[in-house]
């Protein structure tokens, strides 16, 4: 006899794991099934993002910083700390420690809540009925009132461009480098390549980044993305905009890459490659034939603004269906869900999705760009403050970048809002709070803020969009 749950989750990534433990919570009896292998061998919870993406990254960008720091900014506030060292061995332990810590979390949780976590591959049959392979190759079928595929993504490889995880590497390879190289290349000008450019250019490679696209950071509001790229550029980070990779082969222990730009073709030899050109839908082995799951024309599960896949009871998440590649957008997508299969409410408000990059000056979003509500055609208003004008930032010596407010001019609806600068990770959350409640300009306006802090950036900004700054010039 099969083992019979009310939900089997086949993925314990940041959409997997949440939604499992959601269900655990609805006191629903809950399986989740994964498969990832980390680089040692070993098995862990937490899917891409707590092992081979969000977590280990931040870690390696927050240890880069305070080196990068301790090197070129302590002395100017009077701390001097004779010759400085760098120990990659030991920021490489620190990071796998906090991947460790935090997967491990993951099971620490499933158990609190119930979960019943499976090592082992998750292939759904038909009639809701999951084949899990486990690592022995030993097979069992499990069936379930409900299955929520939550198989994540995977980077996508460029053909004239052969990934041996050596030289040409994807991000993963490059979050465990140990060693520095001393130039590296990374393809594609997009979070990843950013991210990781900075913590090696921090460390002391020199980066050079090949984007093909002409225009930088399509995707944030335009000033953002002039000032971002003012920024890298004295940072050293060198990104050639506009530029086409069309080889890249490996000769004597280093890359060279041929691409071509405005000016004509050119080689570039580095060390190390990363290839950062976006992810891919993963469902490789995930859909038995018969099972009525459909895929679009792009790989995502195709499902609908609740996650169900048009077979009853099946339901996909995360990486793998429409909407932006983000830990924080699979994780509402998971809770929702698994409260729709208890019964209960459940909705994601996908116009309401902060997103970060988490580079030294921090950019982050949330909400239409000017350049969208422009092409919108709605009447807004613009107010900007600079954290020149912010004591804080200056105490805190990172007094670079600036928050921007973008409003309606009608009813004065907080439509987007804007920051590049310190903590702004942290600060866009005060915007996303606003408009998830619909907030008008006039809300944060009236919204005490304490003083010294960052988040004054916002008040300001929110000010200055009617030319009530008090601690900024209005413009
Ligand atoms: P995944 O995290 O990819 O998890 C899917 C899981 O499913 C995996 O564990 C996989 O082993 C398992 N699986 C797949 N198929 C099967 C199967 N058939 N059987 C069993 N198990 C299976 N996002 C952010 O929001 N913030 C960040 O700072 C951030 N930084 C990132 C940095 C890097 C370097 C990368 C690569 C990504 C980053 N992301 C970040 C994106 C984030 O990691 C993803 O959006 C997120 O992991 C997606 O979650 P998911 O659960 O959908 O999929
Ligand atoms: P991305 O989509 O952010 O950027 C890819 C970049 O590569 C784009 O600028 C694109 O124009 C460029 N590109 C594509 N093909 C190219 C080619 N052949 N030559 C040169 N450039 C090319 O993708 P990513 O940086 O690989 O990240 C993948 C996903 O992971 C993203 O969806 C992102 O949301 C997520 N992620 C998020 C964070 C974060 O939230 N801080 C961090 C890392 C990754």
């Amino acid at each position: 006899m099969s083992e019979v749950y009310d939900v089997i989750v086949i993925g314990s990534g940041p959409a997997g794991y949440p939604a499992a433990i959601r269900a655990g919570q609805n006191k629903l009896k809950v399986a989740c099934i994964d498969e990832w292998k980390n680089t040692d061998g070993s098995f862990a919870f937490g899917g891409t993002c707590l092992n081979a993406g969000c977590i280990p990254s931040k870690a390696l960008l927050e240890s880069s910083e305070l080196y990068q720091r301790a090197k070129d900014e302590f002395a100017v506030h009077g701390i001097k700390i004779g010759a400085l060292e760098l120990d990659l061995a030991a920021m490489q332990k620190r990071r796998a420690s906090v991947v460790k810590v935090m997967s491990g979390g993951v099971a620490a949780l499933f158990k609190a809540n119930g979960v019943t976590g499976i090592q082992g591959h998750g292939r759904l049959l038909p009639g809701n009925r999951v084949l899990v392979t486990g690592p022995d190759g030993a097979e069992k079928t499990l069936e379930a009132k409900h299955v929520v595929l939550a198989s994540g993504s995977v980077p996508v490889r460029l053909k004239n461009v052969p990934h041996d995880g050596k030289y040409i590497v994807d991000s993963w390879n490059a979050l465990e480098f140990d060693s520095i190289p001393a130039r590296l290349g990374v393809i594609g000008a997009g979070v990843i390549g950013l991210e990781l450019g900075s913590v090696w250019r921090r460390l002391g490679s020199e980066v050079t980044v090949l984007e093909a696209l002409p225009q930088f950071l399509p995707m944030t509001d335009g000033a953002i993305a002039k000032e971002a790229q003012r920024h890298f550029k004295k940072q050293g980070l060198d990104i050639k905009l506009g530029a086409k990779v069309s080889a890249a082969t490996v000769a004597g222990g280093a890359v060279d890459v041929v691409y071509t730009d405005a000016q004509g073709e050119h080689t570039l030899t580095v060390d190390k490659l990363v290839v950062a050109v976006g992810r891919r839908p993963f469902t490789e082995g995930l859909l038995a034939e018969g099972t009525g799951v459909r895929l679009d024309e792009r790989g995502f599960i195709e499902v609908d603004e609740h996650c169900r896949t048009g077979v009853p009871n099946v339901w996909a998440i995360g990486d793998v269906v429409r909407g932006p590649m983000l830990a924080h957008k699979g994780k509402e997508e998971g809770v929702m869900v698994a409260d729709l299969i208890a019964g209960q409410f459940g909705e994601v408000n996908y116009k309401v999705i902060p997103s970060v990059i988490y580079t030294a000056p921090e950019i982050a979003w949330v909400g239409q760009t000017e350049e969208q509500v422009k092409a919108g055609g709605r009447p807004y208003k613009v107010g900007t403050f600079p954290f020149s004008a912010s004591g804080r930032a200056r105490a805190m010596e990172a007094a670079q970048g600036f928050a921007k407010v973008v409003s309606a001019k009608d009813d004065d609806e907080v439509l987007g809002v804007h920051v590049i600068g310190p903590m702004a990770g942290e600060l866009i959350a005060e915007a996303v709070l606003a408009m998830e409640y619909s907030a008008s300009t006039e809300d944060i306006q009236r919204t005490i803020h304490a003083h010294p802090t960052l988040s004054e950036a916002i008040h300001e900004a929110a000010l200055a969009v009617d030319k009530k700054a008090i601690d900024g010039i209005n413009r």
